[in-house]
């Protein structure tokens, strides 16, 4: 049976690296719903037109392109984890009606817990490193907002269901893999 986690976090909250190392030492598949849709607009899809001036502002892509993306992308047979999505409760209801039609569960959702301040710095520090487009002053305000405004909604939604796994996102990359490792009891 197809076994799926969930990360949640907001920008600069270290999802991607965590998601990662956990991907590889369980063997799961890492799909990372920011890198599909920048690979759209690197490809100059009819898709990527569409979404490209909404990544650079710091806006989220609307629920039913995202999630056209995702049910795409899933493949029968493999487990995931899911990196930037769901990041909206309709999104998320989207994955439940998936996940059932497949046959597949959520094992557990993992939370990155990072303060405000510590986000932006870590932004602005990885726009001088990276010169991602969207890691600009204005466009790092903005994605905090969408994150408060539609993605932290669903911290509730999975707290509800007894998946939500919050862990502090602060301190070394190795010592956060171990606490998301402790809170799914594989150690
Ligand atoms: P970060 O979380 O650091 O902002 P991502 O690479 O995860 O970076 O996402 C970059 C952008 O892609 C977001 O600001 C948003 O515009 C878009 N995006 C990613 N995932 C989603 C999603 N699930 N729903 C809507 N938009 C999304």
């Amino acid at each position: 049976m197809m076994r799926l986690i969930l990360f949640i976090g907001p920008p600069g909250s270290g999802k991607g690296t965590q998601a990662q190392r956990l991907a590889q030492e369980l063997g799961y598949r890492h799909l990372v719903m920011g890198d599909l849709l920048r690979e759209e607009i690197r490809a100059k899809t009819p898709l990527g037109q569409k979404i490209q001036p909404l990544l650079e502002a710091g806006l989220l892509v609307p629920d039913e392109l995202v999630i056209d993306l995702v049910a795409h992308h899933l493949q029968n047979g493999a487990d995931y984890i899911l990196d930037g999505f769901p990041r909206t409760v309709p999104q998320a209801e989207a994955l439940d009606r998936l996940l059932n039609e497949k046959g597949a569960s959520l094992q557990s959702v993992i939370f990155l817990d990072v303060p405000e301040e510590e986000l932006i710095a870590r932004l602005l520090k990885r726009s001088e490193l990276e010169g991602r487009s969207d890691d600009n002053p204005e466009t790092i305000q903005r994605r905090l907002a969408e994150y408060r405004q539609k993605t932290q909604p669903l911290l509730d939604f999975y707290e509800a269901r007894g998946l939500l796994r919050r862990i502090s996102g602060v301190g070394s990359i190795p010592q956060i893999t171990e606490r998301i490792k402790k809170a799914m009891e594989m150690c």
